[in-house]
């Protein structure tokens, strides 16, 4: 199993920031279409908002969760530093979505390109529309896996680490390995 073979980490990830800009942690997921020229075109959307790299987890084979009836995902997360407010970066990413023909139909359904904000600095984000750290993340694998590579020490609500919640998913096979193609 290679999944925590390797600490990949960038030091950006985990560096203070003193140029006023916003260490974002983003998930990438597809399911629809072409999946891996899919998150591709994502990581280059998100080069362009970004003020330094942008420090990309392997790619990841997951089982769909929630709406089971639909293909598999491919996943991982990008770690990196932007000017925008919390807010802007929901509004590009929504529109980075767009542009790579999501259409918003079945509630967890499939879907070309979902991008969601996982981590923004450390600040907690909440309203109707926006809650960062995003509150489902950690429960999920596809999630868990690709960022325990990134940011495997971090804590959140007092528990365990990233790293710990994510061993629990490897004997699962439900997050499987494909590759490192950033
Ligand atoms: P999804 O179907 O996962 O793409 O969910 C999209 C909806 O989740 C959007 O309407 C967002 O406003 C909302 N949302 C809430 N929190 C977040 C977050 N941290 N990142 C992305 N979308 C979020």
């Amino acid at each position: 199993m290679r999944l925590f073979m390797h600490k990949t980490s960038p030091n950006f990830c985990t560096q203070p920031i003193s140029d006023g800009s916003h260490r974002v942690v983003v998930s990438l997921g597809s399911n629809l279409g072409r999946r891996i020229i899919n998150l591709h075109t994502a990581v280059t959307a998100l080069v362009k908002i970004a003020v330094s790299d942008v420090g990309c987890s392997a790619v990841y084979e997951t089982n769909p969760v929630g709406y089971l009836d639909q293909g598999k995902f491919l996943n991982m997360v990008a770690c990196f530093h932007t000017q925008l407010q919390v807010r802007e970066l929901l509004s590009y990413l929504q529109q980075v979505e767009t542009a790579c023909g999501r259409r918003r139909t079945i509630r967890n359904g499939p879907r070309t390109l979902d991008l969601d904000i996982l981590l923004y600095d450390q600040e907690y984000v909440c309203y109707r529309d926006l809650q960062v750290p995003h509150p489902r993340m950690w429960q999920r694998g596809f999630v868990l896996v690709p960022l325990a590579e990134l940011l495997p020490d971090t804590r959140l609500l007092g528990g365990e680490t990233v790293y710990q919640l994510a061993k629990s998913w490897v004997a699962t096979e439900e997050v499987r390995y494909v590759g490192r193609f950033w």
